[in-house]
């Protein structure tokens, strides 16, 4: 049998169910190779008694027979989850000992599908960031190479699944934080269509973008995760009424007529102009061709579209997605949660000494961004323009899709960039999310998967878009090419 280490989510289920291994030896084996390697900063927190504890109990469900397809996974939570049996920071200051007095709709489901949480992970101060570098705490590391970033927000979730320590993770992903990080890493991970998964007890950053979705080393991974994290949740009224579903079976079903090695015959894959422009760097561009002509041999057809206000999702993004926290983050000044000024004057003075001690330097920018462009004065012309070309964004993807099933296109303009070099300029790293903007403003699915190696033997992701409720679909074409190819079963030297 191959270590533990070495076995993605549907392999160690098959081996569990078999009884070749136990869920208890498993997240012992987890535990141990986390303790042993030098810390890439994945973890913000171990449970190790109670993930053995979790263990204990997911064997005795095996044992009785009545166990799930997840029952005795071990995984992480991204620390943005509210968790009642381990601490919730969000990678901030301000939430530093906190405790929820319960559960987020995920953490729940996921807990009751019988996975194992072995800790939560390190993350981008409230979800905020594209290198992981805005954490209060600690910045994360690439296991490809440990003096780059892992990508952001959810760079803890991608670390962890690239190096190897947890076979899935979750992901959160406002404007990119799932796909950005995956690719970077060179891991799978989905954001589902908005209100797929409940936002319920997930810190909120900018609720009308904020979505969650898994991480793991294959689409087939991701597609058993997403089928346990989603379905509806009446606490969140964002959340869609639509039965549960099993996103592994729709990944599996084939589609009418499909000849033998063309599993992807009759799928028609637009690429957007937009996504490919003269700045995009030569080794992303390179990788993503190679992915996409492997598509076309499974049978797709490629064919050009245009997303016209592909850059303007920058701008639209960094008004609202600040405009929500702004308003989000306004429950954070030192009465109900975290952290309190040990010394005020009055009342405004505990709100303000709290919330300049709490917040690191990218919050309170947003805070300030968010503020202003809802002010009196100033609403008319940044928010609302930014809803109406928000509209006209969501727009234009329907207009893609009249031709095409899904869009294609690189995740991120680069490879993982060096660690320390966004400090300086943050509208740096806000231009990078261009790729990943779009579909989140558009509420639309959207996928990494892994298609090759870069500058520097760094990993590239492909970025697919689906139509609303096409995860099935998203799944799919990811699934096939990666039985056609084996980036996603590559780890990075020394793991
Ligand atoms: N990089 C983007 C930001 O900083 C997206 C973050 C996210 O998806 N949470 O806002």
């Amino acid at each position: 049998m191959k270590p533990v280490h070495d076995m993605g989510v549907a392999e160690l289920a098959a081996a569990l169910k078999s009884r070749a291994l136990s869920s208890r030896e498993a997240t012992q084996a987890l535990l141990d190779r986390i303790d042993r390697q030098p810390s890439l900063g994945a973890f913000l927190h171990l449970d190790n008694e109670g993930a053995l504890a979790r263990a204990v109990k997911a064997d005795e469900a095996l044992a009785a027979g009545h166990a799930g397809p997840l029952t005795g996974i071990p995984l992480a939570h991204k620390d943005i989850y509210v968790t009642a049996d381990m601490p919730t920071t969000a990678g901030s200051k301000i939430l530093q000992g906190y405790r929820s007095p319960f559960d987020a709709t995920v953490v729940a489901k996921l807990n009751a599908a019988g996975t194992v949480a072995l800790g939560k992970l390190n993350c981008d101060e409230f979800a905020m960031g594209s290198a992981n570098e805005n954490s209060a705490y600690f910045p994360a590391h690439n296991p490809w190479d440990t003096s780059r970033v892992p990508g952001g927000s959810s760079g803890g979730s991608a670390v962890a699944v690239a190096a190897r320590l947890v076979p899935g993770t979750t992901g959160t992903d406002t404007g990119g934080s799932i796909r950005q990080p995956a690719s970077f890493c060179g891991i799978t991970g989905i954001k589902p269509t908005y209100g797929v998964c409940s936002r319920y007890g997930m810190i909120a950053f900018a609720s009308s973008l904020d979505q969650a979705g898994p991480m793991a080393r294959s689409a087939e991974d991701c597609a058993l995760l997403l089928s346990a994290m989603s379905g509806f949740d009446e606490r969140d009224a964002t959340s869609v009424q639509q039965p549960p579903q099993d996103f592994h079976a729709q990944m599996l079903a084939g589609r009418e007529g499909a000849a033998a090695g063309k599993p992807l015959a009759g799928l028609r894959i637009g690429l957007p102009k937009e996504f490919f422009p003269a700045g995009l760097s030569s080794d992303v561009n390179a990788a993503v061709r190679a992915g996409l002509a492997e598509l076309e041999k499974l049978g797709a057809t490629l064919l050009d579209v245009s997303l016209p206000r592909t850059e303007l999702a920058i701008p639209v993004y960094y008004i609202i997605a600040p405009a929500e926290a702004s308003s989000n983050l306004s429950r954070f000044d030192g009465v109900k949660f975290g952290h309190r000024a040990a010394q005020y004057d009055d009342l405004l003075d505990m709100y303000k000494k709290t919330r300049a001690e709490g917040f690191g330097p990218e919050v309170k920018r947003r805070i300030m961004i968010g503020s202003y462009v809802l002010s009196h004065g100033y609403y008319d012309a940044y928010y609302l323009q930014a809803q109406k070309l928000r509209r006209m964004i969501a727009d234009d993807f329907q207009q893609c899709f009249r031709q095409c099933d899904l869009i294609a296109g690189p995740v991120a303009p680069t490879v993982a960039w060096a660690a320390g070099t966004g400090a300086d300029d943050p509208t740096q790293a806000y231009l990078a999310d261009i790729f990943t903007l779009p579909g989140s403003l558009a509420g639309l699915p959207g996928m990494s998967v892994p298609v090759g190696a870069g500058e520097g033997g760094m990993p590239v992701g492909l970025q697919l878009i689906g139509n609303y409720f096409k995860e099935g679909q998203l799944l799919h074409a990811a699934h096939a090419l990666q039985q056609a190819t084996d980036w996603h079963q590559r780890a990075p030297a020394g793991f």
